[in-house]
């Protein structure tokens, strides 16, 4: 078996069937995606109600969240698939428009994201929001995820269970939203999402598939914190994913 292979069925059995990459050809096999939702009325406040935490839902864009992304959110509000359900404050399920071309898609909540229920307004988050509004987006346009939807205690890195536990909330995500891209933000999900164990600084602004969607990998902006000499690159990234999604001119 070649090394890619092996690799390739050692992540299947670790996030099992519900995790093998749905390929545009493939996707009548997989569950079907959800139409995708023309923008409706506000959501009935029940609905949207998270359970604990701070959170100000609902928000502005959850008006093209349609009942039945309502109710998945309710019952990923409420997973007790993986032990991360007895430390968590709350649940961060993700944020944004549906109807959008463009899918962020990062590793796992912190500490502020734990306590606000929204994925990326720490530190980090703050360099992807200022980063996405220089170039005229919103973040509020883009759907932001992790990996994990819960918070690993002290920010430690995802266990495999954790991660195989969490994949199949992400890929119903994806496959409702069928983004026109995804962008993977640093090693874990990009080295999850691509299932290689390939490094970031190879992969970064190369474009190929995960989960059947065209995939594009750059720097988590955690590390660009740390290296700010490599902000020119984060920033060459998110311009060209933004135009490969359509948000802002080539
Ligand atoms: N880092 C992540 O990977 N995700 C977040 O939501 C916040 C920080």
């Amino acid at each position: 078996m070649t090394r890619p292979l092996k690799r390739h069925v050692e992540m299947e059995s670790l996030f099992g069937a519900d995790f093998l990459p749905i390929s545009k050809k493939g996707r009548a096999a997989a569950p079907a995606p959800a139409p995708k939702p023309a923008p409706a009325a506000a959501p009935p406040a029940a609905a949207s109600a998270p359970k604990k935490g701070t959170s100000t839902f609902p928000y502005a864009w959850e008006q093209d969240w349609p009942s039945d992304f309502l109710k998945f959110r309710t019952e990923v509000l409420d997973c007790t698939k993986c032990g991360l359900c007895s430390t968590r404050t709350q649940v961060v399920f993700g944020t944004g428009l549906i109807s959008t071309p463009l899918m962020f898609v990062g590793e796992a909540p912190g500490e502020d994201e734990d306590r606000k229920g929204e994925p990326f307004v720490g530190r980090a988050g703050q360099l992807l929001t200022t980063t996405l509004k220089k170039f005229g987006v919103e973040r509020s346009r883009v759907f932001i995820a992790n990996i994990l939807k819960c918070r690993p205690p002290g920010n430690r890195t995802p266990a495999p269970d954790e991660m195989a536990a969490c994949m199949p909330w992400l890929q119903r995500q994806i496959a409702t939203i069928q983004p026109k891209v995804i962008c993977g933000l640093g090693n874990i999900a990009v080295q999850t999402l691509l299932v290689t164990k390939t490094g970031i600084t190879k992969l970064r602004g190369r474009v190929t598939q995960a989960q059947g969607v065209p995939f594009f990998p750059t720097f988590h902006p955690a590390y660009i914190l740390r290296n700010m000499s490599d902000l020119p690159l984060f920033e060459a990234d998110l311009k060209q994913v933004l135009q490969i999604a359509g948000l802002i001119p080539a």
